[in-house]
């Protein structure tokens, strides 16, 4: 990343995020509009249950730790959450949650209504990574499964989801054990398939809004587990994490015999000139202010040392928080792409193709005034 924008960090106890929930339950902006309340007033009630929730997740820390040892110890892929799925279903209903099942394949929701008051929704990825665990643990993944594409591969909770799932049954306990002291509307959601950045849509396309009649919330909480200290929480306001965009590049060609490289196309030649040309967009097109990052991640070309393939595919992840800068980077592309296969003479019907992957993602923006919880 060529430059970062302001970003703000805190440290503090880990029960702090479960604070900062119950702050905006019981003194969010509609409680406070419709009432008329002091901010003085919301704060004094709001610091009376944090304390309250923060002694409820303390007492609730070795249950919680048994619940992420067993979530960690069998994961399961993007739309394959079964089996955590079940977990979360089944601690959310016996908690008194009104629980939702199957939504978007593998997606779970529980709802606590309870007065009138703010709609928080708080959300918990469910799903592992195609990675072998090497950690060691006593705990650790031994699971192999059959990805949908039919290939095997080793399955574990390397990105954290087993420790989101399990902060959110924590968080959904301490909330209904302390309902005396906040009204509103609390959602619990388990969501499938965050990996594939597809599990989100799958729930609201299934109905959840709709069909379902899960309330629209006024605010949504997420968290996600990072590289820091244990204990460290992290919370801002403004754009957070970079909209992502997968884009494949085709170089199309005119293969040959090595030994003959002037009767063909290189498109390998052609694909590496693109792929160091696609840094200077970065690092010349766009403003220093802002924040970019272009990254060829996987090239495929070619199966012999002597044979010049008639096809290179580049395959290309993006990262931008504005949409201008996300336009500067396609277009870069595009241009580099024509710019060199004219350079090496291909005709106009071989100009290279670019593919859109889906499952792009638009930036996440915090709302900076409940950031600060
Ligand atoms: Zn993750």
């Amino acid at each position: 990343m060529k430059s970062k924008p302001e970003r703000k960090w805190f440290t503090l106890p880990c029960y702090w995020t479960v604070i900062g929930f119950a702050l905006i339950l019981s003194g969010g902006p509609l409680k406070a509009q419709d009432t008329g309340t002091s901010g003085k007033a919301l704060t004094k009630v709001s610091t009376a249950l944090s304390a309250r929730v923060q002694s409820a997740i303390e007492a609730d820390g070795p249950r919680l730790i048994e619940i992420y040892k067993d979530i960690h110890a069998n994961p399961e892929l993007a739309f394959m959450e079964q089996r955590t799925a079940g977990i979360v279903a089944k601690e959310l209903s016996a908690l008194g949650y009104e629980v939702k099942t199957g939504i978007g394949k593998t997606g779970v929701v529980g709802i606590l209504r309870n007065g009138l008051g703010p709609v928080v929704m708080y959300r918990a990825d469910m799903d592992a990574v195609p990675v072998e665990e090497g950690t060691g643990l006593p705990y650790a993944s031994k699971v192999k499964t059959t990805r949908e594409d039919g290939i095997d591969v080793p399955v574990a909770h390397l990105c954290g989801h087993d420790a989101h799932t399990t902060w959110m049954l924590g968080v959904a306990k301490a909330m209904a054990g302390a309902k005396d002291a906040w009204s509103g509307t609390l959602i619990m959601v388990g969501q499938p398939a965050e990996e594939v950045v597809r599990g989100a849509k799958a729930m609201v396309d299934d109905g959840l809004y709709t069909k379902l009649g899960v309330p629209v919330p006024n605010f949504l909480i997420a968290q996600h587990t990072a590289p820091v200290p244990v204990g460290t929480i992290i919370s801002a306001g403004g754009p957070r994490m970079a909209g992502s965009d997968k884009l494949n590049v085709i170089f199309r060609g005119i293969g040959g015999q090595g030994g003959m490289p002037h009767l063909a196309k290189d498109l390998v030649i052609m694909a590496a000139a693109a792929i160091m040309e696609y840094q200077v967009i970065v690092a010349r097109a766009i403003d220093p202010a802002e924040s970019a990052v272009l990254t060829v991640g996987a090239i495929q070309a070619g199966t012999a040392h002597n044979i010049i393939p008639d096809r290179a595919l580049l395959k290309i992840g993006l990262r931008s928080f504005k949409p201008q800068v996300r336009d500067l980077m396609f277009k870069g592309i595009r241009n580099i792409n024509e710019s060199i296969a004219r350079a090496y003479n291909l005709p106009d019907n071989l100009m290279p193709i670019m593919e859109i992957v889906p499952g792009s993602v638009p930036p996440l923006v915090n709302d900076t005034p409940r950031s600060r919880g």
